[in-house]
């Protein structure tokens, strides 16, 4: 199929980018890698009369490390330049161990950091990793910009906090801090597949081996990613357990999810991968925290 007719522009810088988003906001579709938008244009699903291609704009694409221990990603770096570059583990763990599950590297070749969270696909890695990361998101507009934090800027299904005459520039992912421990897990039918179901988990373990407090983020289980924050505060001051996790993982199938069900997965089937991927996550989670004490 073909796209419906279209104009096309292609900034240079940011400013440009911003002028034409603030002339034609609703009329518009920033393109970045095009590797979602693009096939969306061609089934006519998305008809925008113009294109304000980023490609060309060069100061969005850069990862590098910010004050007191932030990661600092431009909104256009490539998913595969993301997923190369060496220090990533010490910024986001779970976002080195997330990246080599999306699609395939011929997509992230093309397929940028900002795209992918500013399509908000509920089955996507990135947003459930920046959620569970505590990220935030610097969105500019004609004459102004404001920082989200990711749980404020998914909004639901393919929806975020972004205008129509905004653009995602930058993403800051935080410092770690010690004691951390993380884990991504997921299963899809095949691997580059999108995900059935993923969690995003991180402990942090206090002085004694116990659990000073947890966190998990489901992606494919709901409209966006899930913060599943009633079971994560079950975890706080326990002694790690399998009867722990498998109980923490009751309570997420149970409790904090509403799975729609696809023609891939029934939503009973979705609670027990999320059961399994739990327990999974807690597991490797606590074993790398305790690794990262004993150091
Ligand atoms: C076969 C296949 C398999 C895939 N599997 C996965 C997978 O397993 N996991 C996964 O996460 N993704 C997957 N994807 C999606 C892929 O990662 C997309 O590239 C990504 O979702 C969108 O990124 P993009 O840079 O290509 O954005 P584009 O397609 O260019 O844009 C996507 C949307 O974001 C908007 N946008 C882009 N940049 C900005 C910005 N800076 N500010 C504001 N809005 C912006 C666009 O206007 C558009 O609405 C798959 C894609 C394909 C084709």
């Amino acid at each position: 199929m073909k796209p419906a007719p279209f104009e096309y522009r292609a900034p240079d810088s940011l400013a440009a980018a911003l002028e034409l988003a603030g002339e034609h906001g609703d009329d518009a579709k920033l393109l970045a890698g095009g590797q979602s938008l693009i096939p969306v244009m061609n089934f006519r699903l998305a008809q925008p009369a113009m294109l304000i291609d980023l490609n060309g704009v060069a100061e969005l694409d850069f990862v590098r490390p910010g004050e007191d221990g932030t990661l600092r990603v431009g909104a256009l770096t490539r998913m595969s330049r993301l997923e190369r570059y060496a220090e990533l583990p010490d910024y986001s763990p779970l976002l080195a161990e997330a990246i080599p599950w999306v699609a395939h590297p011929q997509i992230r070749n093309r397929s940028t950091f900002g795209g992918t969270l500013a399509h908000a696909d509920p089955a996507a890695e990135a947003p459930a990793v920046c959620l569970a990361d505590g990220a935030r998101f610097k969105l500019a507009k004609r004459g102004g910009e404001r920082w989200v934090a990711a749980g404020e800027f998914f909004r639901g299904l393919f929806e975020t906090a972004l205008e129509p005459d905004e653009i995602l520039v930058e993403v800051e992912l935080p410092a770690v801090g010690a004691g951390r421990g993380t884990s991504f897990q997921e299963i899809a039918r095949r691997h580059g597949d999108y995900a059935l179901a993923g969690v995003a988990a991180s402990v942090r373990l206090a002085a004694g081996g116990a659990i000073a407090s947890g966190r998990l983020v489901y992606l494919s289980v709901g409209d966006k990613p899930v913060d599943a924050a009633a079971a994560a505060a079950m975890l706080a001051g326990e002694r790690p357990s399998a009867a722990l996790f498998a109980a923490v993982a009751e309570h997420v199938a149970a409790h904090e999810i509403e799975p729609a069900g696809t023609i891939h997965a029934t939503p009973e089937f979705t609670r027990h991968l999320v059961r399994v991927l739990t327990r999974r996550a807690l597991a490797k989670a606590v074993e790398r925290a305790a690794a990262e004490g004993s150091r």
